[in-house]
């Protein structure tokens, strides 16, 4: 009785080393977005993301005040 008890525990033993070497790993497909180009505001200077850019004839501005004020300090 005392070695069948022993054998039992073996065997619960292999079988779960046994699930768990089965079991598949996740695929790792964390793939990280694609970096976004930052550019400059013409007017201060800061650097932001393209996206979140005012742009205006190849200019970038980071807010409407700042297009504002670039364009009158562009006029002659
Ligand atoms: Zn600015």
């Amino acid at each position: 009785m005392k070695y069948l008890l022993l054998i039992a525990f073996v065997v619960v033993i292999w079988w779960v080393f046994k699930i768990r070497a089965v079991r598949p790993t996740p695929p790792r497909t964390k793939a990280s977005p694609a970096p976004e180009k930052m550019v400059v505001c013409a007017h201060c200077g800061v650097h932001l993301p393209l996206s979140d850019s005012i742009a205006e004839h190849g200019v970038h501005f980071c807010s409407e005040a700042h297009r504002q004020a670039g364009k009158a300090a562009g006029k002659p």
